[in-house]
């Protein structure tokens, strides 16, 4: 249970959901966990209440919203701008759903200045280190939608197939100085952010859903610590679904 001892592990959007599992999963593993969050009395409390399940573990939390460049700066300022950050795993994201007929320009740009440029500053910041120290691993966090689309959601996937681009140009940037940049693109999963789901919309997913479930942030930590791991040594530029075989792209 130590495959991640002693490597500092930033997640942005650790506070709840799956951020706060991948934080969760990567400490039982003998990471230092970064989180970072918008809500300043929830953040403090998931800080809380992680240290109290990993008592050895260093746990640290700071509010930074990841799409304010001069906030991402001061993220590594306090961190400490010589302190190799191992494993960064861009997780923050938003939704503001409607048909496009309807959506409203500020909400395509909140989604897109979060979700995409939030996971651009992020990976800018943290590779300035990262190509210092030789090493690391960018798990960036997209979606299912990305590959397959959504009604109502056109900011969101766009943000999110953004996100896949992202990855695959930064990888080939940074393949040479050992430093690989993965995604993850989770099916449906029982957060907050899926919570306004009405049960007969969850039927009807489930129905579509080959294992007969919706995903658990588990089931997202559970990849994020395949990619942060030296098992995933060959792998970069790589989306990895885990969506329980909605889609199979
Ligand atoms: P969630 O429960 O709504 O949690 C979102 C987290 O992101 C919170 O910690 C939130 O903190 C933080 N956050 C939001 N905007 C931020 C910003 N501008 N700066 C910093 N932190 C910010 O979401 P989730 O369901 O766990 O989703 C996590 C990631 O997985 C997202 O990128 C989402 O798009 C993706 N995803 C989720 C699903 C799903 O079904 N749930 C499916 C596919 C992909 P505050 O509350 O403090 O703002």
């Amino acid at each position: 249970m130590n495959s991640l001892k002693d490597k500092l592990a930033l997640i942005t959007g650790g506070s709840r959901g799956i951020g706060h599992d991948i934080a969760d999963l990567f400490a039982a593993e003998g990471a230092q966990i970064v989180i970072t969050y918008r809500n300043e009395d929830a953040g403090k409390k998931a800080v809380s209440a992680l240290q109290a399940k990993h008592p050895g573990a260093s746990i640290r939390g700071f509010a930074c919203d990841v799409a304010d460049g001069a906030a991402v700066e001061a993220l590594f300022h306090a961190i400490g701008k010589e302190t190799p950050v191992d494993i960064l795993v861009n997780n923050a994201g938003i939704t503001k759903d409607g048909l496009i007929l309807r959506m409203k320009e500020e909400d395509w740009d909140a989604v897109l200045d979060t979700n995409l440029k939030g996971t651009f500053l992020m990976c800018k910041a943290a590779i300035r280190v990262m190509l210092k120290a030789r090493k690391g691993h960018i798990i960036n966090i997209a979606s299912v939608v990305a590959l397959i689309g959504n009604p109502g959601q056109a900011n969101y996937s766009a943000s999110k197939g953004g996100i896949i681009s992202l990855t695959k140009s930064l990888a080939r940037e940074v393949a040479s100085r050992g430093i690989t940049v993965n995604a993850i693109a989770p099916g449906y999963i029982e957060t907050d952010m899926t919570s306004e789901l009405t049960p007969e919309v969850k039927a009807q997913l489930m129905a579509n859903i080959p294992l007969g479930r919706l995903g658990s942030g588990r089931d997202i930590a559970e990849a994020a610590l395949f990619l942060a791991g030296e098992g995933s040594a060959y792998v970069t530029g790589q989306v990895l679904s885990v969506n329980g075989g909605l889609a199979m792209v």
